[in-house]
């Protein structure tokens, strides 16, 4: 048999007719993380739950993976079915930071726990938080464009404004660039949150704020990589691609290839492999009803959830190779595949 039996040989795996068998002679079920993600649609997010995977199995749990394609009921439904279907805990990446809530109450009722992956779910008593540090995340960004343009017009091409990392990000962009706005050095002429962080809808928004400003933008902060390649497309319709710096984040391969071919200033790297071993691990001892402790939290407009925040690392032409193709997170041969 599959083991677990306690010594009780030929103990039967379960009694027929729907009966549970008792304690002492059910066989050892392996423990069952869900995952339930957002989208997959994003080249990220794959990574995200093949590296979660991978490192749930290694500790000898099972990973039930769900993904909601940016529908809120769906998301929702999904994970009730995971709660009923009894995982063992909870993982979510959610989609809208306000709606997922019911997903953590729904969990607790049965005896879940939670942990927010990536994305801070808020006003609900989410048990765990392992993200970046996402305001850092921004003022890396800030920074490398602010360097290169220290002065002029300003466009923001802001993330989805239902998802918290947006708004930290936005935060942590503006700690660097307020001081130099109060000072007169910049302006920011356009700033617009991208609905679903869609490349499609920061391509017009980009082309707005050209149009807005008569093609006078000196400098622009997209919000991730995705955003950034729509932000590259609508300069490149005005002869402005790599003319002006343009900021970005997740270390997409075609980010980091615009980057070595000099349309896109900087990403920002997240070692997305610790963020999901580390979740992995604080997962599956979850399941197995261990406590865990932090050391920081997080204030979630309800209460202060435990995080672990881990470190964003600033990417540009002079460190790619030293960083996301060192880290084996993109080969040097798809990386410069067009250079
Ligand atoms: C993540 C980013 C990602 C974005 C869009 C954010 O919450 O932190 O890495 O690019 O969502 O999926």
């Amino acid at each position: 048999s599959a083991g677990g039996t306690n010594g009780t040989a030929a103990a039967p795996a379960a009694i027929a007719g729907g009966q549970r068998a008792p304690a002492d002679v059910q066989p050892a079920k392996k423990l069952v993380v869900g995952l339930s993600l957002d989208t997959l649609l994003e080249e990220r997010w794959k990574k995200d739950r093949d590296l979660f995977k991978a490192a749930v199995e290694k500790l000898g749990a099972e990973v039930d993976v769900q993904a909601a394609n940016g529908d809120d009921a769906k998301q929702i439904a999904q994970a009730e079915n995971m709660i009923s279907r009894h995982v063992d805990v909870l993982v979510v990446v959610p989609h809208d930071a306000e709606a997922s809530a019911a997903i953590v109450a729904k969990a607790h009722r049965a005896g879940i726990r939670v942990i927010s992956y990536d994305r801070l779910i808020l006003n609900a008593d989410v048990d765990l938080y392992v993200s970046f540090d996402n305001e850092k995340v921004g003022a890396l960004a800030a920074q490398a464009i602010v360097a290169q343009a220290p002065r002029g017009n300003f466009v923001l091409i802001e993330g989805a404004d239902t998802d918290n990392n947006a708004q930290m990000f936005k935060r942590g962009q503006m700690s660097v660039l307020q001081p130099l706005v109060d000072r007169g050095d910049i302006q920011i002429v356009y700033d617009r949150f991208t609905k679903e962080w869609k490349p499609a809808e920061a391509l017009a928004n980009m082309r707005a704020a050209l149009q807005a400003n008569g093609g006078a933008v000196d400098a622009v902060l997209a919000a991730n990589d995705g955003t950034a390649g729509g932000v590259v497309s609508a300069l490149a319709e005005r002869g402005l691609a790599g003319k002006i710096p343009v900021s970005g984040m997740d270390a997409e391969l075609a980010a980091a290839q615009r980057i070595v071919e000099g349309t896109q200033t900087m990403t920002v790297y997240k070692p997305i492999r610790k963020l999901a071993e580390t979740a992995a691990e604080l997962a599956v001892r979850m399941a197995k009803g261990e406590q865990v402790s932090t050391d920081r939290t997080v204030f979630n407009k309800k209460i202060d959830v435990p995080a672990i925040l881990l470190e964003p690392i600033a990417v540009n032409r002079s460190n790619i190779d030293a960083t996301i193709i060192a880290d084996g997170f993109h080969s040097r041969e798809d990386v410069y595949r067009h250079a």
